[in-house]
C-alpha cells in the first residue's frame, strides 16, 4: 500500500515551524508496512490545495493530510477534501457535543466558528478528538482513502494512535516487527562499515543506521507472514550485530542512555550525586527527566568558580592552582568531594572547556575530564568532542558522563 503525506499550513512554507508531523507520520506509516511516496507541503490556499490533493490522490492509495482543520477562515482542509471527493459536509451531533464539552471543561465560551468543526464529510469515519477541538476523519472513495488529522502534534499523535494505526494494521495485514538499537562511542560511518556484512544485500530484515548527536541508532525491521516469524528474523540479525559491535550497544529497546542508566540505578537501589562545571547542570537535568529518580538522586552541584569548587566540594585550592580547574586531579577531587558530602554510592563529575572561548593548546575547546567515584574506586578519564559549538560540546560531555556511569553499573570498569 502506498501513501503520501500532505501537510497544510503557510507557516510551514515560511519556515516558521518545522514539519515534524511529516517525519513522525512517515515513521509510523513505515512501521505499519505502508510505503510513503511523497511529502507535500502547501499553504492555506484553496486553489493550490485543491490541485495538490487531486494530484496526491492520483499518486497513492492513502493520503494523510495534516493541519487546517481548525475553526478559522484559513482552515480549509476539510472543505476541500469533501469537495474533491464529492461529499457534503453534515453536522455531527456527537462532534458538536464534544466541542461544547471541551469549552465547558476549560470554562471558556464557545464561539460560533467552533461549530464549523462539527461539520464533517458525509460517509466519513470520524476520529473524535478528546485532546483538542478539531475531530479528524477518514473519507474513502474508489478504493482510495484520505485521512485528515489536526496540525498540533499532540492531537495528531493521539488521533493516529487511537484511530489510524488499528485501521491500518487491519488493512495492510502485514506483520511487521522492528527494533531500534542504540549505540554510543562509535561514529555512524564506522558502525556502518563494521556492519556491512549484515547490511549489504539485505532485503528482509532491513538494517538502517541513523546518526544522532554523539550517538547512532540502528533500526532492524522485518515483514513476514506472522509477527512471531518477523520477531525471530529481527532477533537473528540483532545477534549478528551484537557479535560485531556489541561493546557499543547500550539499548535494544530504543531507550536513551540516561533512561538506561536511570533504570539500572533504580534497579540496584544505588544512590547518585553529581558535580558539574562546564555542563551547568545538564547532567542533573537529563537524569532527572526520568520519573522516579527521587529514589536515587541525592544532589547535584554546579560549581563554576574555583572558589566554589573549594568551598562546596572541598577541592583543595592548591590543587586547582597547580593543575588548573580543567584537569584530571580537579575532576577526581570534584567526584570524591560530592560523594563524601552526599554519601551517594555513585558520584560523577565533569570539568572542561565548552567554548567558544577559554581553549588553549593543552586544553582545547571540547576537551574535558570526567570522573566517577564509587566505593573504593575513582576513575577519571579525558574526553574530547571534536568541537562543534558550545551546546554540542556540553551534550557530548553529558553523554560521556552517562556512559561512564553505565559502565560502572555494568561492572565494566
Ligand atoms: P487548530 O485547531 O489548532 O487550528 P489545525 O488542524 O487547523 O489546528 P493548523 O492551524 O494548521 O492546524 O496548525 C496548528 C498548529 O499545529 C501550528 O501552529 C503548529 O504549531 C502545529 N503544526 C501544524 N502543522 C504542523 C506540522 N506539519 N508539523 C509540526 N507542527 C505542526
Ligand atoms: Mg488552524
Amino acid at each position: 500500500m502506498k501513501a503520501s503525506i500532505l501537510c497544510v499550513g503557510t507557516e510551514l512554507l515560511f519556515g516558521q515551524i518545522v514539519n515534524t508531523n511529516a517525519a513522525w507520520l512517515s515513521q509510523q506509516l513505515q512501521m505499519a508496512g505502508v510505503d510513503v511516496l511523497y511529502h507535500h507541503v502547501v499553504g492555506d490556499n484553496e486553489g493550490r490545495m485543491r490541485a495538490l490533493l487531486a494530484e496526491t490522490l492520483a499518486q497513492s492509495d492513502i493520503v494523510v493530510a495534516t493541519g487546517g482543520l481548525g475553526p478559522t477562515q484559513d482552515d480549509l482542509t476539510k472543505e476541500i477534501i469533501a469537495d474533491v471527493l464529492g461529499a457534503e459536509l453534515v453536522l455531527d451531533e456527537k462532534a458538536l457535543a464534544d466541542i461544547e464539552g471541551f469549552f465547558k471543561r476549560f470554562g471558556n465560551e464557545m464561539t460560533e466558528n467552533n461549530r464549523k468543526q462539527a461539520y464533517l464529510p458525509a460517509g466519513c469515519r470520524i476520529y473524535y478528538n478528546e485532546v483538542g477541538t478539531a475531530p479528524g476523519f477518514c473519507l474513502e472513495k474508489d478504493g482510495k482513502a484520505v485521512i485528515a488529522l489536526p496540525g498540533p502534534p499532540r492531537e495528531l499523535k493521539h488521533l493516529y494512535e487511537k484511530w489510524v494505526r488499528p485501521w491500518l494494521t487491519e488493512k495492510t495485514n502485514a506483520s511487521i516487527y522492528n527494533k531500534v538499537l542504540r549505540f554510543y562511542g562509535i561514529g555512524e560511518s564506522t558502525l556502518e562499515t563494521k556492519l556491512a556484512p549484515v547490511i549489504e544485500g539485505q532485503t528482509d530484515p532491513t538494517v538502517a543506521t541513523y546518526a544522532k548527536e554523539g550517538e547512532v541508532s540502528v533500526r532492524v525491521a522485518s515483514k513476514r507472514a506472522t509477527v512471531e516469524e518477523a520477531a525471530v528474523a529481527v532477533q537473528e540479525t540483532i545477534d549478528k550485530i551484537y557479535q560485531i559491535a556489541g561493546k557499543y550497544l547500550y539499548s535494544t529497546e530504543d531507550q536513551e542512555l540516561h533512561e538506561v542508566v536511570a533504570s539500572r540505578l533504580l534497579a540496584c537501589g544505588g544512590t547518585l550525586a553529581s558535580a558539574e562545571s562546564c555542563t551547568g547542570g545538564m547532567f542533573a537535568e537529563r537524569i532527572l527527566s526520568v520519573p522516579g529518580m527521587s529514589a536515587s538522586y541525592l544532589a547535584g552541584l554546579v560549581t563554576y568558580s574555583n572558589e566554589m569548587k573549594t568551598e562546596l566540594l572541598g577541592v583543595p585550592a592548591a590543587l586547582i592552582e597547580k593543575h588548573g580547574a580543567v584537569s584530571e586531579e580537579v575532576a577526581s577531587a570534584m567526584a570524591t568531594g560530592v560523594k563524601a558530602r552526599t554519601g551517594a554510592d555513585y558520584a560523577v563529575a565533569v570539568t572542561g572547556v565548552a567554548g567558544p572561548d577559554g581553549g588553549s593548546e593543552a586544553k582545547p575547546v571540547g576537551s574535558c575530564w570526567i570522573s566517577l567515584a564509587q566505593k573504593g574506586m575513582v576513575i577519571t578519564l579525558p574526553f574530547e568532542t571534536r568541537d562543534r559549538g558550545r551546546q554540542w560540546n556540553r551534550n557530548i560531555f553529558v553523554l560521556a558522563m552517562l556512559d561512564l556511569l553505565n559502565k560502572a553499573l555494568l561492572r565494566q570498569l
